[in-house]
């Protein structure tokens, strides 16, 4: 069956808890490998360059895209924020499923450029729920959150285009669903052209005698 690793987008607003749940999909299965960002946006309090972000200046990600080392980017409340493209690249060949935790515009293009690609979009189960969790946060001033919700109401136009909806409301849960849709995923046939020739014609030859 399936051997090749999928490119899987994960997107969701900001506070939906998507960040949270990819770490313990991460933590709890060794076959993903999370895609690590290039961002021109300045790192919050214990965020690590190279394991969060790649933390770049405007001039640094403007040259990035010049050379063409981004499969895609964005621009997000007044910041830029890019995939790059070698990692992906190499943990798709070594038969990783690669996880892109990127927003709805990013996306988009990558959906564009590779629609193979499976596009899933994590929500809170309300809007007030999302509200809180940004609050609570308590790492970003008024405005930004102002802005947030403002950029959730945006993203939430383009939900429709995702392939699957995953609610927020319990992270194990979640986890859980996340992984069983990435799995049924490795089985959808278009797939697994390979195995169906083989078994095709292997039953040609069983008619036949051979
Ligand atoms: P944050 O600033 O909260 O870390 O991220 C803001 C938004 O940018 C989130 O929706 C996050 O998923 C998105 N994002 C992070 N990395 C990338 C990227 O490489 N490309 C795109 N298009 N969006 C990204």
């Amino acid at each position: 069956m399936d051997k090749k690793g999928i490119l899987i987008v994960v997107s969701g607003f900001s506070g939906s808890g998507k960040g949270t749940l990819m770490k313990v999909l991460m933590d709890s299965y060794d076959n993903y490998a999370l895609s690590v960002s290039a961002t021109t946006r300045t790192p919050r309090e214990g965020e690590v360059e190279g394991k969060h972000y790649f933390f770049k200046t405007v001039e640094e990600f403007e040259k990035m895209i010049a050379q063409e080392e981004l499969i895609e980017y964005a621009r997000y409340v007044n910041n830029y924020y890019g995939t790059p493209r070698a990692y992906v690249e190499e943990q798709l060949e070594s038969g990783k499923d690669v996880i892109l935790e990127i927003e709805i515009q990013g996306a988009l293009k990558v959906k564009t450029k590779f629609p193979e690609t499976l596009l899933l979009f994590v929500t809170p189960p309300d809007a007030k729920t999302l509200e809180r969790r940004l609050v609570g946060r308590g790492t970003e001033t008024i405005d930004v959150i102002k802005s947030r919700m403002l950029r959730a109401a945006e993203e939430a136009e383009g939900m429709d285009a995702y392939d699957y909806l995953v609610v927020n409301d319990d992270i194990e849960r979640c986890r859980d669903e996340v992984h069983q849709i990435i799995q049924s995923e490795h089985r959808r046939c278009f797939r697994n052209e390979e195995f169906m020739q083989q078994i095709k014609s292997e039953l040609k030859a069983n008619l036949k005698g051979e």
